[in-house]
């Protein structure tokens, strides 16, 4: 049977600049990216990928709507009448990229309204958040979210989890830190990346910050470290390192660690090992840096199968 992945959180609009007046409409935010990079990787017989958000009834929700499923992404969206969704401003400064957020408002904010949609998910399946996905709801939903996880991963759902630490999201680090290890407590499998584990936990190491998200109850740690080796951590294994190959040139970062998520989860979904879909997930990445924007086309030399 057709397997899915469900990803649940926030898609922007996102506004890029074109020369000095003018602007390109594109669609981004983490969990989607991964969505559209699980897409690209997985066969459509192998994994159906679905996005779980909030979304108005107005034309610019409708957009956003059309072009994930051009993507080949299905959609399961709550729709708030009256609302809209989030959206950000790229502005090009002397070649560094800064963002401008309109997002408080965002009917994604309220999607924990439509977890009823959640309801087709099989054991087998695999449902995705992000540490973004906990900072935009209020605490109640939050739990309701939560909840929901939880019951889904008794039942035999994958849970998968990106702490994505982003402090400005969250009314102080505490508070950040305290939902992200709640999230970590209903999760599977979690894809830290360890520059922000170090910083906003303390790790001292890589494997610091696996120890202590296994000791929050999730069974299999893969930790990112942008160009260093990924580390692989299965309860009651032997620590694995993956090094990504180098890359000739960073153009832009973006969406790196949504693209190695996405890759490495629709790849686990089609039941390659372990080690290979951390190896395509990096191999994924290394392709999605050497580009500009969030959501690019990549191309995929692989077998599939486990080794
Ligand atoms: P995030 O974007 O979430 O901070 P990371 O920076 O840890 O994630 O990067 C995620 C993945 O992207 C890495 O595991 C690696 O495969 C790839 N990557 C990121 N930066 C580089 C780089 N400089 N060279 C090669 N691969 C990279």
């Amino acid at each position: 049977m057709t397997q899915r992945l469900l990803c649940i959180g926030e898609c922007m609009v996102e506004l890029s600049p074109r020369g000095e007046d003018s602007c390109a409409i594109g669609y981004a935010g983490d969990t989607f990216n991964t969505a559209f990079y699980a897409r690209q990787v997985a066969g459509p017989e192998a994994l159906r990928v679905a996005y779980q958000s909030g979304v108005g009834d107005d034309e610019l929700s409708a957009r956003m709507i059309a072009f994930m499923e051009a993507q080949g992404v299905e959609t399961r969206m709550h729709v708030v009448p009256g609302a809209t969704v989030g959206l950000y401003m790229i502005f090009l400064k002397n070649g560094e990229r800064s963002f401008q957020y309109w997002r408080a408002q965002s009917a994604a904010r309220r999607l924990a309204e439509g977890l009823e949609t959640f309801a087709a998910l099989q054991p087998g399946d695999t449902a995705y958040f992000s540490g973004i996905t906990l900072a935009i709801l209020t605490e109640a939903d939050r739990e309701r979210l939560l909840d929901w996880l939880a019951q889904a991963r008794a039942r035999g759902v994958r849970t998968a989890f990106d702490p994505n630490l982003r402090p400005r999201l969250w009314p102080s680090a505490d508070d950040m830190r305290d939902w992200t290890m709640r999230g970590a407590g209903v999760a599977d499998v979690i894809l830290p990346s360890f520059e922000d584990e170090a910083t906003w936990f303390g790790d001292a190491d890589l494997r610091a910050t696996a120890e202590r998200y296994l000791a929050a109850g999730a069974d299999l740690l893969i930790v990112k470290d942008g160009p260093g080796a990924v580390l692989i951590r299965q309860r009651g294994r032997e620590d694995v390192l993956v090094s990504p190959a180098p890359v000739r040139e960073i153009v832009d970062t973006t969406s790196a660690g949504d693209a190695f998520n996405g890759a490495v989860l629709a790849a686990l979904a089609e039941g390659t090992s372990l080690e290979r879909a951390v190896a395509l997930g990096c191999d994924v990445a290394g392709q999605v840096v050497q580009q500009r924007g969030a959501l690019v086309q990549v191309s995929l030399a692989r077998e599939t199968g486990s080794a």
